[in-house]
């Protein structure tokens, strides 16, 4: 049962949850997503609810496995088991209004840089959204002890990570994986792509030599011009995820 049963705009919620399906799948497809991980999407603009499948592997996402939860982490209306990190999206969008849609994954050419000093930095023009100092790294000992099990399984812990995601677009939580935001679910979606995308060209680059970083005007510039494209990416991807009628 659609959890938007009682709200007016069926069809457009019927169509965001066509999408956030989609976006499992593609995530999933790109290598961002795994058996684990998961992509949400707030209600509509402003709203103080948002979607995101229980508890389950991403390829498995289907409509009737979305949950409307609150800005706690609480799941209106279904018993069946969120995920246990949902915390991590509530706090974002309490946090930050203007976010529609959150990533959480442990793509794995992003892990190695929140374990070392070395700064993940953009290097490649598909990546100018992200920070060209440093992305900031959530150490959850800091809040957690050295024994937690480095999930963010309260709402506690999520508020500190949305604390050191501030304003950025991407954090990285040691030893776990990282976190996206964007304005929009086709938003997040290519920048959680092409974090991994710039992840590996950054670790490439640096077996082979010292590697010569997007310039803070460089980044802005390109983030602009590719950035305003990620629409063009999303077409190519939601197109490919609905070949197979999976729907
Ligand atoms: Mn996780």
């Amino acid at each position: 049962m659609s959890p938007f049963e009682n709200q007016k705009h069926d069809s457009s919620s019927g169509a965001l949850m066509a999408d956030l399906v989609a976006a499992n799948r593609i995530l999933l497809r790109q290598g961002v997503l795994d058996a684990f991980g998961h992509v949400s999407v707030r209600s509509a603009p402003g709203a103080s609810t948002f979607l995101l499948s229980r508890n389950l592997a991403p390829g498995s996402v289907t409509r009737s496995d979305l949950l409307l939860h609150d800005l706690d982490g609480a799941v209106l209306d279904d018993d069946r088991p969120p995920y246990l990190e949902r915390f991590i999206h509530s706090e974002i969008y309490r946090r930050r209004p203007h976010v529609m849609s959150v990533v959480h994954s442990h793509s794995p050419a992003v892990i190695p840089f929140s374990v070392v000093e070395a700064p993940f930095r953009p290097v490649i023009h598909m990546a100018g959204f992200l920070d060209v100092e440093r992305t900031p790294v959530f150490e959850i000992s800091d809040f957690a002890g050295d024994s937690s099990d480095l999930l963010v399984t309260n709402r506690q812990l999520g508020s500190h990570l949305a604390d050191v995601l501030g304003e950025g677009r991407v954090a990285l939580m040691r030893g776990h994986g990282s976190i996206v935001v964007g304005s929009s679910l086709p938003e997040a979606v290519y920048r959680a792509v092409y974090t991994e995308v710039n992840a590996r060209a950054l670790f490439e680059a640096s077996i082979l030599g010292v590697p010569r970083l997007l310039s803070i005007g460089e980044a802005e510039s390109a983030d602009q011009s590719v950035g305003g494209q990620a629409r063009r990416a999303w077409d190519v991807w939601r197109a490919q995820v609905s070949e197979g009628g999976t729907e």
